[in-house]
């Protein structure tokens, strides 16, 4: 399918420059949405079509739609950034495309071609691309396509009409003022995914799931919360919205550990991204099975050094203290380590334009502006 036209209507009442700029100055995370959204519809025996570009606002939904009741929706997270001439880009979309496609199976959902994901951004992006905050920093603009059930139906079955849409959302620093370690609750009756489930998909049910155990880890003082796997209950899966990463040191020799996929954990695109980046680096890397009680064990006794997250928002987050039923363990001097600060140094850099991209992982969404 080649690249459709989206039909493009303008926002009448726009934010004005100046509350843009006010809003850009202090975004935080989620709480502002741009001037448009694109949207897509498939109707089955129709495919694709409805390709548009209009003004953000609400949806009308009728009550008895099926993402209502039965929960058929899936989405995407990925980030635009300004780049030094001023043109914008997005890193690795494609592979963003390919799990929501991934997601889309899960959930008996049509799969939205790549190229139409794509066009999707890049068609958000030529109406609003003023959103996207200045180069330099780590403010980014987030994107957020998502797809939801529209048959109106109580019975229980995909629907046959589904409504893509993309949203961005201006993002500040998930750090201001510094990288700053989180603490984390390593969660023992709940869990957040198990094989043949649907943990490998990005659904708004998972994340549903995940709030009672958040809470109970908040409980803690905890801002994430790690998870075992659903089957022995003694493997570390990966957190809420995170991947992890554990960094062992014996004398020189340095290694990163993250736990394998096993068909339930999220494939996290930074995750993937990050392998690539220690290797680069000269760093040894290895996916593996870990178990919780050698998180604890080694973080006590020493071998491991570091721990972190790692996903799109925060890109990396170093872990000071793990907490548990039985007591709480710190990683090293509880400080962000250097491993882990070299590594969100070199990936940040690729996303920002100030490091070469050595893959080829930065995907032009809207054009550096003529020059004057
Ligand atoms: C989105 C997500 C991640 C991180 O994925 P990225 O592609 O790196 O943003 C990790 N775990 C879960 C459960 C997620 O939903």
């Amino acid at each position: 399918m080649s690249a459709p036209q989206f039909a493009v209507t303008q926002n009448p009442a726009p934010t004005s420059p100046e509350r843009r700029a006010e809003i850009l100055a202090d975004p935080g995370f989620g709480r502002y949405m741009t001037d448009h959204m694109a949207t897509i519809r498939w109707t089955a025996g129709r495919g694709w079509h409805d390709f548009e570009v209009k003004p953000y606002g609400p949806l009308v939904l009728d009550p008895s739609s099926m993402v209502l009741h039965y929960g058929q929706e899936i989405f995407e997270g990925l980030k635009a950034y300004r780049q030094p001439d001023g043109s914008v880009a997005s890193f690795r979309p494609d592979r963003n495309a390919a799990r929501f496609q991934g997601s889309a199976r899960r959930l008996a959902m049509p799969e939205l071609p790549e190229e139409l994901f794509l066009a999707s951004l890049s068609a958000l992006l030529s109406v609003d691309s003023e959103w996207v905050p200045a180069a330099g920093g780590e403010d980014s603009l987030y994107l957020r396509p998502f797809m939801i059930a529209t048959e109106v139906g109580l019975g229980v079955r995909p629907s046959s009409e589904y409504l893509y849409a993309v949203l961005a959302s201006p993002a500040g620093p998930y750090f201001a003022g510094g990288v700053k370690p989180m603490d984390v609750w390593l969660e023992t009756t709940y869990t957040r995914s198990a094989l043949g489930g649907t943990g490998e998909a990005k659904c708004g049910g998972n994340y549903a799931a995940s709030l009672l155990p958040q809470s109970i880890g908040a409980e803690h003082g905890c801002a994430q919360v790690a998870y075992l796997d659903a089957e022995e209950r003694i493997w570390i899966d990966e957190m809420g919205s995170n991947n992890l990463f554990f960094v062992f040191t014996a004398g020189d020799a340095v290694e990163l550990v993250t736990p394998d996929l096993r068909g339930a954990v999220l494939a996290g695109i930074t995750r993937d991204s990050l392998l690539a980046i220690a290797e680069d680096m000269g760093i040894k890397v290895v996916e593996r099975r870990i178990q919780g009680q050698e998180w604890l064990g080694g973080a006590a006794s020493g071998v491991l050094t570091e721990a972190f997250g790692c996903g799109t928002a925060a890109v990396i987050t170093p872990i000071g203290t793990v907490k548990h039923d039985g007591g709480s363990v710190t990683m090293g001097d509880g400080q962000p380590g250097p491993v882990t600060m070299a590594l969100r140094e070199r990936l940040t850099a690729v996303q920002r334009g100030s490091a070469p991209d050595l893959h080829g992982w930065m995907y032009p969404l809207v054009g550096a502006p003529a020059s004057v």
